[in-house]
């Protein structure tokens, strides 16, 4: 059965930092499966102009600001009767070893990766409720299930109030019909772990990275699209509360 019949004719998806990394790819994805697409970005005009011409519907939105939240929701409802899929994707991460906390940044991360999570998720929830099959994919991290990288400890604990908030909503939002499963990639190569890097930098993460799984590669933004949208499809249809984890198989959890 197509993705098509499995929801209403039309299907509505919303993907948080759609613009860029791996939440360009999720977009990219679920347009070509034939969602309608609305993105929320923060800086990314230019991409977000690209999408724009591409019949996303764009809304400039901090996630981690309830009020800007309230109004994307405003603005997206007056385009989009329902919600079948929502992808809490936006995310930031700043290198922090725990002898250099610094309060700012850590409140930085967890506004935006935990408590944006949170304000879409709520304020969404009643176009959520209008789909006949809808559901919700938190990007997580493999940071957030403990796996070692050195100076991510306030980023883990951001990902892992991810994991939980995921399982806790499959519980409270199942009697709804809305299923919630979250992603755990490992080390994907985005702007946020290449950005601003030389080219012999890049190779060396590369190969630091490869080295790091038994299958010795990287991700790619498309490897976790796909899961996204088999998550998000009827094949998912009796999953929820689960956490997917997709990083080539880490030696150190292995
Ligand atoms: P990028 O840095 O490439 O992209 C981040 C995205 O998040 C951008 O689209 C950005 O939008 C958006 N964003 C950041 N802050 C905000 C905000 N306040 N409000 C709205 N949007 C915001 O990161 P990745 O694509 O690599 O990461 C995507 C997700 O995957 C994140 O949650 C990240 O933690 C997670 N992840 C990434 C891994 C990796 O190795 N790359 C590994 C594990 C998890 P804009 O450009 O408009 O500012």
């Amino acid at each position: 059965m197509s993705s098509q019949s499995y929801f209403k004719s039309v299907m509505y998806a919303l993907v948080t930092g759609g613009t860029r990394g791996i939440g360009r790819a999720i977009t990219e994805a679920l347009l070509k499966e034939g969602y309608n697409v609305a993105v929320l970005y923060h800086g990314s005009e230019d991409k977000a102009k690209e999408l724009k011409e591409k019949g996303v519907l764009t809304v400039r939105c901090d996630v981690g600001d309830r009020n800007q939240v309230k109004k994307a929701k405003e603005e997206i409802s007056n385009h989009f009767p329902r919600l079948d899929v929502l992808v809490n994707n936006a995310g930031i991460w700043y290198l922090m070893p725990f002898e250099q906390f610094d309060e700012e940044k850590y409140e930085r991360m967890l506004r935006v990766n935990l408590n944006g999570t949170i304000y879409v998720t709520y304020e969404f929830l009643s176009l959520l409720k209008k789909s006949s099959a809808a559901s919700i994919i938190n990007i997580a991290s493999n940071a957030g299930i403990g796996t070692a990288a050195e100076g991510t400890t306030f980023y883990a604990i951001t990902k892992a109030g991810i994991i939980i908030l995921t399982r806790r909503l499959a519980f409270e939002l199942g009697k709804y019909g809305i299923r919630v499963n979250a992603v755990a990639p490992g080390w994907i190569e985005t702007d946020m772990t290449l950005g601003n890097k030389s080219d012999e930098e890049k190779e060396k993460l590369r190969e630091l990275f490869r080295n790091k799984t038994v299958l010795h590669t990287t991700g790619k933004p498309e490897d976790i699209a796909n899961i996204v949208v088999f998550l998000a499809s009827e094949k998912a249809r009796y999953i929820t509360g689960q956490v997917i984890v997709a990083d080539g198989g880490r030696i150190d959890n292995l």
